[in-house]
Order: structure tokens, then sequence, then C-alpha cells
């Protein structure tokens, strides 16, 4: 059975942009999804002699008044599709920077376990030091994208692929 790869993150990050260049339109077969539910978008993504399974989401929304617990900000949708998943690549937004609602799914991704890809979008048209701040939320090194002009999309596959 494949690895599967859910992208994570606000709305409006670049996580379906993402997702058109990591599968090119390609539907995951019924047969590779045992055990996954099917009311996701999901796609099989190829690079070299690897495959594997990606998940789309809806996405976390922001926070309301600061109140809640994370589970108040997340939609149900990518927190079944993060336990769904064998890896999680956590897509932010380089224009955007780094805001409180990144820095709550990072707390909650930290818990989990899993191996996390952290992707800097939209990388296009600002300053390439501009990712350096995403390393506050702990994943290291974030790997730096434009995904709507396909660029850093082969550097993320490479990583993502290496021990599979
Ligand atoms: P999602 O809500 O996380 O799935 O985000 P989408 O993939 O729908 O993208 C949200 C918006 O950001 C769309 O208007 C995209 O065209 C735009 N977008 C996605 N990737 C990039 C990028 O690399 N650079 C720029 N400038 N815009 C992008
Ligand atoms: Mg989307």
């Amino acid at each position: 059975i494949k690895p599967v790869v859910a992208l994570i993150g606000r709305p409006n990050v670049g996580k379906s942009t993402l997702f058109n260049q990591l599968t090119k339109s390609r539907q995951a077969l019924v047969a590779d999804l045992a055990g996954l539910t099917r009311d996701r978008q999901y796609g099989d993504a190829r690079y070299e002699n690897k495959s594997f399974i990606v998940i789309d989401t809806g996405g976390i929304g922001e926070m309301d008044d600061g109140s809640g617990s994370i589970d108040d900000y997340m939609a149900t949708q990518s927190y079944t599709a993060i336990h769904e998943a064998d890896i999680v690549v956590f897509v932010v937004d380089a224009r955007a920077g780094l805001i409180g609602a990144d820095s709550e799914i990072a707390q909650f991704l930290h818990g989990l376990g899993k191996p996390v890809f952290l992707v800097a979008n939209k990388m296009d048209g600002v300053h390439e030091a501009s990712s350096a701040e995403f390393f506050a939320l702990g994943f290291g090194e974030p790997f730096a994208m434009a995904a709507s002009h396909g660029k850093g999309v082969a550097n993320l596959l490479e990583a993502l692929t290496a021990d599979m």
C-alpha cells in the first residue's frame, strides 16, 4: 500500500495549487485507497520510480477568539486527513508571514510524532529571506516554493520520497 501524504495549513496558502502540481490531476485509484474515507480529495503523486497518495484538505481555520483548544480551529477534514497520513506537508504563506494560527497548527503537529515537511509557499516576488521566520515553527528550514509557478515542487518531491 502506498504512503499517504496530507497537505495541511490555513485556507488560501496554496494547498490545492500544490496538490495539482503533485498529482497533475491524476485521481487516486480506488484500489490504492483501502482504509481511507472517500469524502476528501485524493490524488496519485509520482516521482521517479516512487508513488504515493496525496490528500488535499479544506484547511484549518483562523482562530476565532483565542479561548478554545486547537480542536476549535481545525476543520474535521484536516483532522481526519492528518490521522490518515503517514507524512504531513504543512504549507504556510510567505506573503502573509508567520501568524498565530500557523503556530497553533505547528503545536498540534508536533504532538503527533509524524514526519512534517514545512513548505513556505508564495515565495515569488518576496525576498528570499522571507521564509526564515518560519524556522520558529520548529520543523527546520522550510522548503521554499512558488506552487503556482511549479517552483520548488521537485525539491519537495525529492525529500518526500527519499525514504519511500
Ligand atoms: P488553499 O486554500 O490552501 O487550497 O489555496 P489555493 O491553492 O486555492 O490558492 C489560494 C490562492 O493563492 C489562489 O489564488 C492561488 O492562485 C494563489 N497561489 C497559490 N500558490 C501561489 C504561489 O506560489 N504564488 C502566488 N503568488 N500565489 C499563489
Ligand atoms: Mg484548497
